[in-house]
């Protein structure tokens, strides 16, 4: 087991100011070779089973029935075995967890600050070999998964640093005569924390160490479709001295585990990030009191986008084709934060169109693992259909003027598709389909623009090109997204700089890697003291 550091409360007080973890530079031959060597090591590992892990000692807990996670770059591959649990362990898993609560709730706050940072430190250490199980699981890049890393160890760093804040500083109070009054942060309970796939380290982590950072134990049910990045991530927990039964293991699906977990009474808090038709659901279900609960389960729910950028008449065309380009195809389209909406003043819709036709023709599409590729593939085969379907239901409706080239046989490619005239409210306008399709709107001015922008029922990024300032304020003022930018691409959110999280059906606009975040994991607690 790694040591934590001698003297936790110093250095947790003397934590240096937060910085972005540094990008990963793929020109550098070096780079690319530990990157390449990496993967082979991962590959020899292919195909192994992962157990669940449940209980103060992490017992590993095997299921008759299992599970595969496959390469979407090449799916005869099986990247991992898994488990698919019962309710049974579900709820077993939730009775450990409880008991874990007793011990890392009292932890002194500076001892799970630092246990947080060696996790990160870990992650530093490790950091080609963790991403070539994202690249091998979820058809991530290089640049992408190692991004995808990046804001791992960005979290557990920031929520360190907002966690010291919170429990080693806590605001001095207004002092009744006769009294000493004070307020203190206290942790939750156990919580079951819920990730997608499409950011399987980031999010999932993310929610995990601002959870656990807190003094809160997990149950963490992470999806299917990126179980083993789970495993290996659990495996960095234990090395880096997190007390076992902090956070537990389940895997399994979402209808059956999630659920379980969900329904739970002695779950405190839901942490969930996913579709909006299951976010919706989890709202639902964890709202329903049942037998033997004491508590209003808390919620954080963070789910889909339909995000729009606005290009104006006087916007820098090559910057903005730029910048949809790399929206709406970087991991395959799939980020929640993608560009799947292009509103066009009508001025200069037809040159737009043009230059981003020809950009996007330059997309390279293959394996994930090959450098040259700048797309790899949708994450399963049921991702595939449904947004071949979409690209189907976006012909009829508009004019397909990208799409259809050739893509490698045996994985899930779909090459970059660009579908013109759409009518705002049209099906592809307004759904999210979370692939490689980009839907195209002509507006008549600036105004009839920002309408378009807030016609759907989400609201979770977006962004608009204008040169004029003026305008730049409005869309400051009335683009109702909760992540929005101006004059620059609308993915690529960073820890500390742009707190994330949507409006609308987007979710309950959380702000993760903001300064907030970390009181959805707390409860104040106010303590009047008669001297
Ligand atoms: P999903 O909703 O299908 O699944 C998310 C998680 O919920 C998975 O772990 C899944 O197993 C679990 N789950 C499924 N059914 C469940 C149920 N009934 N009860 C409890 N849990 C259940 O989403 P996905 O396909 O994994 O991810 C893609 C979606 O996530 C997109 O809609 C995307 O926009 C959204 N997303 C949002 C954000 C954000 O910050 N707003 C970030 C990333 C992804």
């Amino acid at each position: 087991m790694a040591t934590v550091t001698e003297s936790p409360a110093a250095a947790v007080t003397q934590l240096p100011e937060f910085r972005n973890e540094p990008v990963e530079d793929f020109s550098r031959p070096e780079v690319r070779e530990r990157y390449l060597a990496a993967l082979a090591a991962a590959r020899r590992e292919l195909g192994k089973e992962y157990p669940c892990l449940v209980g103060a000692d992490n017992r590993e807990r095997r299921s008759e029935r299992k599970f595969q996670s496959l390469n979407p770059s090449k799916f005869s591959e099986v990247v991992g075995v898994h488990q698919e649990s019962s309710p049974e362990l579900a709820r077993e898993a939730v009775t450990a967890a409880l008991k874990a609560f007793e011990s890392w709730s009292r932890t002194q706050p500076e001892t799970r600050i630092a246990l947080v940072r060696r996790a990160a430190q870990l992650l530093r250490e490790r950091k080609a070999e963790y991403t070539a199980w994202l690249t091998l699981e979820t058809g991530k890049t290089f640049p992408e998964a190692t991004g995808d890393v990046e804001e791992t160890i960005d979290f557990a760093e920031y929520y360190a640093r907002q966690a010291a804040h919170l429990f080693l500083h806590p605001p001095k109070m207004t002092q009744m005569p006769g009294e000493r009054d004070e307020f203190r942060y206290i942790p939750l309970g156990v919580g079951a924390v819920i990730p997608p796939w499409n950011f399987p380290s980031a999010l999932m982590a993310g929610m995990t160490f601002s959870a656990i950072v807190c003094g809160n134990t997990v149950v963490l049910k992470p999806s299917s479709d990126s179980a083993t990045v789970a495993s290996k991530f659990l495996q960095i927990l234990d090395d880096a001295g997190i007390p076992k039964g902090v956070v537990t293991l389940v895997t399994g699906g979402g209808a059956v585990v999630g659920t379980a977990l969900v329904d739970d009474p002695r779950i405190r808090f839901i942490s969930f990030t996913g579709s909006k038709a299951v976010g919706l659901e989890v709202h639902e279900r964890a709202a329903k009191t049942q037998p033997g609960q004491k508590w209003i389960k808390r919620t954080v729910l963070e789910m889909g986008g339909k995000d729009a950028i606005l290009v104006n008449d006087d916007a820098d065309l090559d910057a903005a084709v730029e910048g949809v380009a790399v929206s709406a195809f970087g991991y395959q389209g799939q980020k929640c934060s993608a560009c799947s909406r292009v509103i066009v003043h009508e001025k200069i819709y037809d040159q737009f169109l043009a230059k981003l036709v020809e950009r996007a023709k330059k997309i390279t599409v293959g394996p994930a693992e090959d450098l040259a590729n700048y797309m790899g593939p949708v994450i399963n085969e049921r991702a595939m259909k449904k947004i071949q379907e979409y690209i189907e239901i976006g012909k009829k409706e508009g004019r397909m003027v990208l799409g259809g080239q050739q893509v490698p046989a045996g994985g899930y490619f779909i090459p970059p598709t660009i579908i013109a005239d759409l009518s705002p409210t049209a099906r592809l306008a307004q759904e999210e389909v979370f692939g490689p399709v980009l839907a195209v709107i002509k507006c008549k001015s600036f105004d009839e623009g920002l309408a378009i922008v807030n016609n759907t029922e989400y609201g979770l990024t977006g962004a608009v090109y204008t040169k004029d300032p003026a305008k730049l304020e409005r869309a400051a003022n009335e683009v109702f997204v909760g992540n929005l930018y101006l004059n620059r691409k609308c993915t690529g959110a960073m820890v500390g700089a742009h707190p994330f999280g949507g409006f609308n059906m987007s979710g309950t606009d959380s702000k993760a890697g903001g300064p907030d975040y970390l009181l959805l994991f707390t409860q104040g607690k106010s303590i009047g003291r008669k001297l």
